[in-house]
């Protein structure tokens, strides 16, 4: 094969997250080729990116498993048949060919498959910035938007900010190992899951409600925040050693706008078959949108196999779209 000829792959997958993982997995359970594409330079997507010590309880077979150690089961799972792996590279273009091959190009080159799945969860993920203008001074100094080390927190007074889903997972994962956390919110109301809103009254996270994050302060380095009570606008100030961002993520699908997908409030719509409009390429996980989509690892484990096994069908049409258990696979 010319250099100037990229191996033809029957898949490629955008996006290394869960989602795109499994689907991998399942690519070679099909004896689909395939090759995954990731703009960060580690597979995992949030997993690995936005929490990883971070224990998951919604997954089946797992009553609790830490992220990274998901991650690795993943991977394991999916090397067993050697995907190949692109990181660090971001999909940007998108063609097919008069001869039905897409062409795929990156920022880094040009990737060739007959069918294409898009894992790329909440696209290129960006933090919600901290309502304190100053808070922008201390990134890298005691200001977090996400924890990848727990061990950085250990013994500190850390305040979080928010009060969704990312702020009580980062609270309740700081207060084993931080000597105090404190959980800022400017509502009353939680827009987390339940069962987080009760494990976090349970722990020794101080709550505070109706109080949002004023200033953040410290010669080069966090050492206390402004914090004001937006009913009685009365301001107080805690020592803390760091801010976590809480307020999650706002999602950009990018380049992925102009491949003439149909999109609906940032999200890909699919049909019951994961297809997009554009016949050949598929997507699953948290970047569709269909009615009642749930987005959560384990959805997103669901499509990942319908996903292929469509595609599977698109490349040959012979294929059967259901290829029975995996017990019938060749060791
Ligand atoms: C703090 C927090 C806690 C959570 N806890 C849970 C939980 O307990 N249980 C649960 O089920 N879910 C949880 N979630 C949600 C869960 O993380 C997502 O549902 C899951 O990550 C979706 O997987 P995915 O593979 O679809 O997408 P992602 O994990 O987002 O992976 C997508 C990947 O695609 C890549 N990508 C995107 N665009 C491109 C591009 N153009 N080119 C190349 N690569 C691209 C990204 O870099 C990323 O690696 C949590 C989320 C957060 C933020």
């Amino acid at each position: 094969m010319s250099a100037t000829q990229p191996e033809v792959f029957d898949i490629i997958i955008v996006g290394g997250g869960p989602t795109g993982l499994f689907a991998a997995f399942y690519c070679g359970m099909r004896g689909a080729s395939c090759k995954i594409i990731d703009s960060l330079p580690e597979l995992g997507g949030q997993l690995t990116t936005l929490y990883p010590e971070k224990n998951i309880y919604d997954v089946g077979g797992f009553p609790k498993i830490r992220a990274r150690d998901l991650v690795e089961n993943l991977k394991e799972q999916a090397f067993q048949y050697h995907p190949t792996v692109c990181l660090n590279e971001r999909a940007q273009g998108l063609v097919r060919r008069d001869d039905g091959v897409f062409e795929l190009t990156t920022d880094q080159t040009v990737h060739c498959a007959r069918a294409i799945i898009i894992c790329g969860g909440i696209g290129m993920f960006t933090p919600r910035a901290l309502p304190a203008a100053s808070a922008a001074n201390y990134e890298g100094k005691g200001v977090y938007y996400y924890i990848d080390h727990l061990d950085h927190f250990r013994d500190k007074r850390v305040v979080v900010v928010g009060g969704g889903d990312t702020a009580l997972d980062f609270a309740l994962m700081l207060e084993p190992v931080a000597t105090q956390v404190t959980l800022i919110h400017r509502r009353d109301q939680f827009r987390a899951h339940e069962e987080s809103v009760r494990q976090l009254f349970e722990s020794k996270v101080e709550v505070r409600t109706f109080t949002e994050l004023k200033d953040v302060l410290g010669d080069g380095q966090v050492e206390r925040v402004e914090l004001i009570h937006n009913k009685t606008k009365e301001v107080t100030t805690l020592d803390v050693d760091a801010v976590v961002s809480g307020l999650g993520f706002s999602a950009s699908l990018g380049p992925l706008h102009d491949w003439g997908l149909t999109i609906e409030n940032n999200e890909i719509v699919v049909n019951t078959r994961m297809e997009t409009n554009i016949p050949g390429v598929y997507a699953a996980g948290d970047i569709v949108t269909y009615p009642g989509k749930v987005k959560l690892i384990a959805t997103g484990f669901g499509e990942a196999p319908t996903a292929v096994n469509n595609a599977k069908t698109f490349i040959d049409p012979t294929a059967r779209l259901f290829p029975g258990h995996s017990s019938n696979r060749k060791e």
